[in-house]
């Protein structure tokens, strides 16, 4: 019998860790990641500023996942109903049980000239292009333009502002957001001290701004050009090439199909209270453990040979307890109906991404992460 876990992100590692653990040996457990590391991504901007980040930030797969088989390849379809995944390389995967966390990419919604013109923050690599375009920025003076502020964006702008800051340059800030708030989708005393502390950062907060497309020089607006010197597009997420590009929508039991599960970014995920959960590292984790749990729960009753019925399997509940974002040099945390700012919620901030790779056993990476994290 073969278990198969696309994607080595936040959910892929949190489902194989668990499954290497609760898998009886007979079965195989296959993961299959593009780049062979476990990123955590929600510390990526940070390497903007901090490029030692980036090795504390990736986890080659083989180090946290003893027992499973990590295949590097890129995933190129899934065909749910048939279970079978085909890798770019031509191999096939067949498969009795699979879980689809390839996370999601980058949304440039059609928008004419932006995809060519801006630069996403999804990988290591963007990050490097970002800061090196921001450092150009800083040499010269100028304007850097950030499309989007969800979490990505904001932390993104609150980066660039700050690493401006550090080298004394001239140059301006710029954060666009369609809607009439940053992080639109979270509470309002959380948005409203992310407002201020990207203020008090030095970024130009502009909201109810709708970007229609952009050259080599400008972006377009409803209302004219915006002209820029480096260009970030954060402005939201869409399935996959490997899902074609969809993010399918699953109900509390995770599944897409029959045995094929999917959690994280790369679905919609209607939680057991019927809430939309919203795209996050800490919902990725939770996901995964409940698919962990029901996959687990479907080898035995299969390997029993217990009957054509299913059993009862666990259904996933919405349950985070906050959420905290950085602003350069500052942070924001909303924990239950508190918000709170500076040192507090940089403390929690560091002790999330560094909480993260110790539990997953990356435990000399964390001891970095702090080391950049808490100068
Ligand atoms: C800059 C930034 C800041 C963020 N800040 C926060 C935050 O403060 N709090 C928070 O909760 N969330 C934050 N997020 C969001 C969070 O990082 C994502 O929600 C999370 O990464 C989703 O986890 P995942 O496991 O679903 O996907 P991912 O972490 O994206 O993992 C997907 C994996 O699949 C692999 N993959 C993708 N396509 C293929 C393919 N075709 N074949 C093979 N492998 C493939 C990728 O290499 C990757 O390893 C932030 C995101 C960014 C970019």
């Amino acid at each position: 019998m073969r278990v198969l876990v696309l994607g080595g992100g936040y959910a892929g590692v949190t489902v194989a860790r668990r499954l290497e653990r609760s898998l009886p040996d007979s079965v195989d457990l296959v993961v299959v990641d593009d780049s062979g590391t476990h990123l955590v991504q929600h510390e990526l901007h940070r390497v903007i500023r901090r490029p030692a980040v980036a090795d504390a930030i990736a986890v080659p797969l083989d180090e946290v996942l003893p027992r499973a088989d990590v295949v590097t390849a890129r995933v190129d379809e899934v065909d749910a109903d048939g279970r079978r995944v085909a890798l770019e390389s031509g191999d096939v995967l067949d498969y009795d049980f699979a879980v689809v966390c390839l996370g999601a990419s980058t949304a440039f919604h059609g928008l004419p000239g932006v995809r060519e013109n801006a630069t996403p923050l999804k990988r290591r690599r963007h990050a490097e292009r970002i800061r090196a375009d921001a450092l150009g920025v800083c040499a010269s003076g100028g304007r850097i333009v950030v499309g989007g502020a969800g979490l990505s964006g904001v932390q993104t702008a609150g980066e660039l502002a700050a690493l401006a800051d550090e080298r004394d340059a001239d140059a301006e800030v710029v954060l666009l957001e369609r809607l009439d708030d940053v992080a639109p989708s979270f509470p309002a005393n959380f948005r409203a001290a992310l407002a201020d502390e990207l203020d008090a950062a030095g970024v130009d907060v502009r909201t109810n701004v709708r970007v229609t497309g952009a050259d080599a020089d400008g972006v377009h607006l409803d209302d004219g050009t915006l002209p820029y010197d480096a260009f970030v597009w954060t402005g939201g997420i869409t399935g996959t090439d490997a899902m074609d590009g969809d993010r399918p929508s699953v109900r509390s039991d995770l599944r897409v199909a029959r045995k094929t599960f999917a959690v994280g970014d790369a679905a919609r995920v209607v939680d057991a209270d019927g809430e939309a959960v919203p795209a996050s590292a800490a919902t990725a984790i939770g996901e995964a453990r409940t698919v962990a749990e029901n996959v687990a729960r479907l080898v035995e009753h299969e390997r029993a040979g217990s009957g054509a019925f299913d059993p009862r399997l666990d259904s996933y509940r919405f349950d985070v307890p906050g959420w905290v974002v950085s602003v350069g040099d500052g942070a924001v945390a909303q924990l239950g109906p508190a918000v709170l700012r500076g040192t507090a919620a940089k403390t929690v901030k560091a002790s999330i991404g560094v909480g993260h790779l110790g539990s997953i056993g990356a435990v000399q990476r964390a001891v970095k992460l702090v080391e950049e994290e808490l100068p």
